[in-house]
């Protein structure tokens, strides 16, 4: 039976005791004797509970308790209900680790648990597998001692894991690993490991592809110009020809500036580490660009150009002019005649920021984020019509990337856009 003495019944049950003794003491003419003998025996009672209650602790294997007796019986099937709660209670824990365990080892990426300095305190198999480690005799070990490439030794050091970062796999330098970090817990660190080889196989067909085809359409296609300019210059302005050579021709010119604007996108995205250690002659930029805006422009638009022409930065003229040349020409492609662009090249509290703004047609917020994908129209008809191949903001992104910069739109449909990148100030030439 399980039952709990309160302490109210434990002092009626010793005072019936003592009451009971000194009566028995009364009958038989002995009070303090009676009293004395009974309280020893009492105590002997007591003393041989505890010694039972510490057997079944420490020595008895069997997991119920003795039956307990008197005011015991409260106090042995307390502790035994107490048991039978922890029991339960380290069963679901084990049962829940069993199953975190069994999640992990599913994942299909190497799973790493660091403490705050390092140390590896689980992985699962994958991680024995992708990364060499060896369990558990790598418990405890520092994972830098286990990882040994310089790049890994500094992500660590430097402590920001927004971006992942690739490493040769430590097992096999042929295959390639996407490794992420991520607080997990009590300022415990999860480190997932991903192979990427295959990825970045396919990433650099691609590229290959794109850039080899490019190429070869670019010799075609100036044939194919050559005859068309040759064939409309022998038709008359009146000849029936003379409409379809035209088209022709327009779409010809169409398919070099698209194949311009792949080879330069595959030459900018090729160029991997960049050296950023030329200083960009930024007076010299802006006069060709100026020169360029307005040979687009004509008379039609009112450009403005406010560049501080002394604020020199570090990086590939190439790619930063390329990069403000696309900015420029969106900006007239996209505002109608009559519009208004403003330029600007200025100091700010970041770095030095360009800014292309126009009173154009403006962008509806949910094409914004997706701009600077390749072939990203936000009107396939107007865009066509323009001459846009969907491909010049994705050159700006992989220039600006280069020059660890991003493109910052703000733009509201029917009044206008703002592009806009902040070079940051470790890039800014010093005076
Ligand atoms: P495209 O060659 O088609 O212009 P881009 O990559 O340069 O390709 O631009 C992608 C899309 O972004 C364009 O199709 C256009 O819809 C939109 N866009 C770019 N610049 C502007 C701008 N200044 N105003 C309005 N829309 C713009």
């Amino acid at each position: 039976m399980l039952e709990s003495y309160s302490g109210y019944r434990l002092i009626l049950r010793l005072s019936l005791i003592i009451t009971a003794l000194f009566l028995l003491g009364y009958m038989i003419g002995q009070v303090t004797g009676t009293v004395i003998i009974g309280t020893i025996l009492l105590l002997v009672w007591h003393y041989r509970q505890i010694a039972r209650l510490n057997f079944w602790l420490w020595k008895d294997r069997r997991i119920t308790p003795p039956q307990g007796q008197g005011s015991w019986e409260g106090v042995f099937n307390g502790i035994y209900r107490l048991q039978g709660k922890n029991r339960r209670r380290v069963g679901q824990l084990a049962s829940l680790l069993g199953r975190f365990r069994q999640g992990a080892e599913a994942l299909p990426d190497a799973a790493v648990v660091l403490d705050s300095t390092y140390n590896i305190l689980w992985c699962n198999k994958l991680a024995q597998l992708v990364l060499g480690f060896v369990w558990p005799q790598d418990n405890g070990q520092r994972i830098d001692n286990l990882i040994r490439h310089p790049d890994f030794s500094n992500y660590l050091k430097k402590g920001d894991y927004e971006v992942p970062l690739e490493i040769p796999s430590p097992v096999s330098e042929n295959r390639l690993l996407e490794i992420r970090i991520m607080s997990y817990g009590d300022r415990q660190l999860l480190l997932m490991a991903r192979d990427v080889t295959r990825l970045n196989q396919l990433e650099g067909m691609r590229k290959d592809f794109v850039a080899n085809v490019s190429h070869e359409l670019k010799t075609p296609l100036t044939v194919l110009q050559g005859y068309l300019e040759i064939m409309q210059s022998m038709e008359g302005d009146g000849s029936h020809n003379a409409k379809p050579l035209a088209l022709m021709q327009q779409q010809t010119t169409r398919m070099q500036s698209m194949v311009e604007q792949l080879l330069a996108l595959s030459r900018i995205e090729a160029a991997g580490d960049v050296d950023l250690t030329q200083v960009v002659n930024m007076q010299f930029m802006f006069e060709v660009l100026k020169e360029e805006a307005q040979a687009l422009a004509l008379d039609d638009y009112t450009l403005s150009f406010d560049c501080d022409k002394t604020l020199n930065v570090h990086g590939i003229e190439l790619q930063l002019r390329s990069a403000c040349s696309n900015l420029i020409s969106n900006a007239i492609r996209y505002t109608a005649p009559g519009g208004h662009i403003a330029i600007s090249w200025k100091r700010v509290a970041a770095g030095a920021e360009f800014a292309v703004t126009d009173n154009g047609v403006g962008i509806a917020p949910q094409h914004i984020s997706r701009l600077t994908e390749r072939f990203y129209r936000v009107d396939n008809a107007r865009s066509s019509k323009t001459g846009g191949s969907g491909l010049g903001l994705a050159i700006v992104k992989h220039a600006l990337n280069h020059h660890h910069s991003e493109l910052l739109v703000t733009s509201e449909l029917g009044k206008g856009s703002t592009f806009s990148f902040v070079i940051a100030l470790p890039l800014l030439e010093s005076q």
